[in-house]
């Protein structure tokens, strides 16, 4: 009885459409997958009904962004929340807005080295996508520049790269109660993923905590050993839900469905801290 807790669809940076990553999940043998889409529910619907087909339990989900106040990314699990909550939306569109302009500054400042444009970029979205780096990738890809995303990630549009532009994203603290006040379960998102950069100080996870922090995402591919042995023992000390996902982007990332997973007792005490009156769409699991 295994759920990948975190999964991306083409609604934000995944290469594939809900109703696909919902098969995949099926035939990957989960008991259930979550569909969190970086800053948008707009991929719910047809997860909805792709579960249904395929008879796997389905969690609603959102990853949103935020950024510390030392300029830190800071992604935080969304569960179960109402997505029609006013002060979620209207965040929600403020740092859409932001990531728009700041997709198109930086490929802007592309275009001077590299023959890519923004209509190319756009090219490699729809017209939901919650817009980012990984489409900025896919141009890069597009023209040859790199051979895959994670090329890109690493090279061009690394974090301190003279490409790099930073985008308005709400407090991580401003997260965590704008999904509580929505009925939604928050959990930080690979708090430890050294890869990816900085990471932030004990200190934020306090101050989370007290916004209240529903759990932390130990088992993630990018949470370093010790980072997951400090999770895990914090957690512990403060009687905070444990997960473990993929983080799936389809052919975005080497990541796998299933890779790692989190229990049902989990996923049923997620269900039971939303106050949203949205559960666990369990199709028979
Ligand atoms: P952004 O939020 O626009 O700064 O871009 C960061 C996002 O890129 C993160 O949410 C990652 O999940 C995503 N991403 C997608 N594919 C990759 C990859 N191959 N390597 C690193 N990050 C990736
Ligand atoms: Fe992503
Ligand atoms: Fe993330
Ligand atoms: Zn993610």
């Amino acid at each position: 009885m295994a759920f990948d807790m975190h999964t991306h669809s083409d609604f934000s940076d995944g290469t594939t459409t809900p109703a696909e990553v919902i098969s995949a999940a099926a035939r990957a043998g989960l008991a259930g997958v979550a569909m969190t889409d970086h800053d948008t529910t707009a991929g719910w619907e047809p997860a909805e009904e792709a579960a249904a087909e395929h008879q796997i339990a389905l969690i609603r989900g959102m990853e949103l962004s935020t950024v510390s106040a030392d300029g830190i990314p800071v992604h935080v699990l969304s569960y179960l929340h109402d997505p029609t909550n006013l002060a979620l939306l209207q965040e929600l569109a403020k740092s859409r807005n932001a990531r728009y302009k700041r997709a198109k500054r930086m490929a802007e400042l592309l275009s001077e080295d590299f023959p890519i444009s923004w209509e190319l970029v756009k090219q490699h979205t729809t017209a939901e996508s919650t817009i980012g780096r990984p489409h900025l990738a896919d141009a890069l890809v597009h023209v040859g520049a790199v051979p895959n995303r994670s090329a890109a990630f690493d090279t061009i549009l690394r974090g301190g790269s003279k490409y790099y532009v930073p985008h308005y994203a709400p407090d991580p603290v401003l997260g965590v109660e704008l999904i509580r006040a929505a009925g939604g379960v928050p959990i930080f998102a690979h708090p430890k993923a050294k890869v990816r950069g900085r990471i932030v100080d004990e200190r934020l996870f306090y101050d989370m905590l007290d916004a209240g922090l529903a759990g932390v995402e130990v088992y993630h591919r990018d949470n370093s050993g010790s980072g997951k042995a400090w999770l895990l023992d914090f957690a512990k000390k403060h009687d905070l839900l444990v997960t473990g996902s993929s983080d799936y982007h389809g052919a975005g990332k080497p990541n796998r469905l299933g890779e790692n997973t989190t229990p049902r007792a989990t996923v049923e005490a997620i269900e039971a801290g939303a106050t949203s009156g949205y559960g666990v769409l369990w199709n028979g699991n």
